[in-house]
């Protein structure tokens, strides 16, 4: 299911908006030219999931019945930036999903990211399909300067093995087909 109502939009969706050979740019309306020139290269094979613009706030519930397998500001995921590091921490960067719900669920990985309060779904818990598992924001890393504007950001992480294959993109594919 949806993870926030029908009423609240796509504002970016998977695949969209790489940034491989974009020039950065000065100019706040250069669009994703500003986004490489504030942050670098950070999507160069394009979104890595779906953003769903929403008020900060909005209950967020989970795709799928499953267990929490974190549920955390991003900053303190475990691993190095080894293959085996990355892997640990389901290829997340630290500094982007700020505080995030990562949850097995039956299909694979899915990942809520740049939500508002950690008060929320713990690791281990068992989730239903529905149930809230903590609200929306808009945190990236820790400081006001680093917030991405008010959205969910989901993800939908199915092949651990890293594959760029067949669409997938660092072992995500599209979530709204979850
Ligand atoms: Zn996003």
């Amino acid at each position: 299911m949806r993870p926030v109502p029908e009423t609240f939009p796509v504002s970016q969706d998977f695949g969209g908006g790489a940034t491989a050979g974009v020039a950065p740019s000065p100019d706040p309306n250069s669009g994703i030219a500003y986004l490489v020139y504030l942050y670098g290269n950070y999507q160069p094979l394009g979104h890595a999931g779906r953003d769903i613009a929403c008020p900060i706030g909005t209950p967020v519930r989970a795709m799928a019945g499953g267990t929490v397998l974190w549920a955390d500001w991003a900053t303190n995921l475990p691993g190095d930036d080894s293959w085996v590091g990355w892997a640990s921490r389901w290829f997340l960067y630290k500094r982007f999903p700020g505080i995030c719900s990562v949850i097995q669920h039956p299909w694979g990985i899915g990942v809520y990211a740049h939500l508002s309060d950690n008060n929320m779904a713990p690791a281990g818990m068992k989730v239903r399909e529905g149930q809230v598992i903590g609200l929306s924001g808009n945190t990236k890393a820790i400081g006001p300067a680093e917030y991405v504007g008010a959205h969910l950001h989901v993800e939908a992480l199915i092949d651990l093995g890293y594959s760029n294959a067949n669409g997938l993109i660092y072992g995500r594919t599209d979530p709204a087909q979850f």
